[in-house]
């Protein structure tokens, strides 16, 4: 069997690092040509010295030059840096399957770049879907690129989808999807106690271990509005035909309702490499490392429906997808300056929201015509989220 080359973007980071574990697994089906990753140099050299690629990219620069003093012992591995380097292993021909993992909206362009050369392209960099919808569904359909998506709800649906009609609902008899959400560390809080929650808390996920800014979103519930959003790309649907379903347990990854009333659902341990390994060996089925489901351990599964008073994103998110045009890229830029300022001490939790809504409200909506259009949107509402933050902390 012949193996499959695989380009890692965002390679240091937790989905980075998942989808190494399920590739160590794997030597004769999968050889890694490509890693790259953002600054952390000594940790892409380490995983350099055991992956052996051919190409290693920091998007830093000076990160770059420290990862080949690291290397130098190994001159087979070419380093590259920048912003283009990432870009240039994206869309490399030597790989045919490409990990899209960086995170936020830095990994747009690498992620078209590997979705304009046709590649197998693994989506978890959601942020770059949310960004550009329609450009992003055309890039892949011009180039014929394989888009299998690796966040676990949107694999969980694509599982229990029909294969090959993964982009026509109506003919497939699809009447709803029922997106899972956990709820994040949360859940059971009151509006008062989410005022002074800390970085640190926001980051202790009951159920999955994550990046930091994925973790923030799943505890103001912006992750599950970037999935809704995710899920009507991905789907060829919209957010009157997803429903979402806090479950707390974290065991049914998302489920697909039929017009027979069947409802399918894929389970699973909360562990991302069963959606990797699922996207890697599409359509086969290989071993993940994973611990087989222990129902009875489990017990009960729960549901409820998301309070959109206490966590306003999810609110803020289908309203931006509604608003079309750039507003879902504005949503995005605004949540990722007020998650960093979170995550730095400087802006409340409870005020990520405002910062969001007040940034939508004082940014035009255009169409988004043009990925350069969707960039300026981008920066513009990144200027105008860092306004909101001053005049409300001042
Ligand atoms: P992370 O912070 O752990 O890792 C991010 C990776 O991106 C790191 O390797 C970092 O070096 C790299 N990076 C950052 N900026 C870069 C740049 N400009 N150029 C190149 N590389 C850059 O994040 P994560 O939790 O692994 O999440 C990655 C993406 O996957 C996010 O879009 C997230 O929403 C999505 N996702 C994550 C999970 C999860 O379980 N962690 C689940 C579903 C989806
Ligand atoms: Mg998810």
């Amino acid at each position: 069997m012949a193996r499959r080359n695989v380009t890692l973007l965002g390679a240091t980071g937790s989905i980075g690092r998942s989808t190494l574990d399920v590739i160590r697994r794997h030597p004769d089906r999968f050889r890694v040509h490509a890693l790259a990753a953002g600054t952390r140099a000594r940790e892409l050299a380490a995983l350099c010295r055991e992956f052996r690629p051919r190409v290693a990219v920091m998007a830093d620069p000076s990160a770059a030059a420290l990862l080949r003093e690291l290397l130098a012992d190994l001159p087979d591995i070419r380093v590259l840096a920048g912003d283009d380097g990432v870009c240039e292993v994206a869309a490399a021909p030597e790989a045919c399957t490409v990990v899209a993992a960086i995170v936020g909206a830095a990994g747009l362009r690498p992620t078209l770049a590997a979705v304009r050369a046709g590649k197998r392209v693994l989506l978890a960099n959601k942020e770059a879907l949310v960004m550009s919808g329609q450009l992003f569904m055309d890039a892949v359909a011009e180039s014929g690129a394989e888009l299998l998506p690796i966040d676990s709800e949107h694999n969980a649906i694509f599982q229990c989808l029909p294969a090959g009609k993964t982009r026509d609902p109506e003919a497939a008899g699809i009447t709803r999807i029922l997106l899972t959400a956990s709820g994040g560390p949360f859940r059971g809080h009151t509006a008062e106690q989410l005022r002074t929650v800390s970085p640190a808390e926001a980051c202790a996920h009951p159920n999955w271990s994550m990046g930091k800014k994925i973790s923030v979103d799943s505890a103001t519930l912006m992750n599950k509005g970037l999935e809704l959003i995710e899920a009507c790309w991905l789907f060829a649907t919209d957010p009157s035909r997803i429903e979402v379903h806090v479950h707390p347990e974290s065991i049914i990854h998302s489920m697909v309702e039929y017009a027979d009333g069947s409802v399918l659902a894929q389970l699973g341990s909360p562990d991302m490499r069963t959606p990797i390994a699922n996207a890697l060996a599409w359509p086969e089925r290989i071993d993940a490392g994973v611990a087989p489901l222990d129902l009875f351990a489990i017990g009960r599964f729960h549901f409820e429906r998301p309070d959109l008073a206490r966590f306003p994103c999810l609110r803020l998110a289908a309203e931006a997808f509604e608003a079309g045009g750039t507003a879902p890229a504005v949503l995005n830029a605004a949540n990722e300056v007020a998650v960093a300022r979170f995550l730095e001490g400087a802006l409340r939790f409870s005020d990520i929201p405002v910062i969001i809504e007040r940034t939508l409200t004082a940014t035009d909506v255009v169409d988004a015509d043009s990925f350069e259009t969707i960039f300026a949107k981008d920066a513009e509402a990144r200027r105008r989220a860092g306004e909101q933050i001053r005049l409300l902390t001042v």
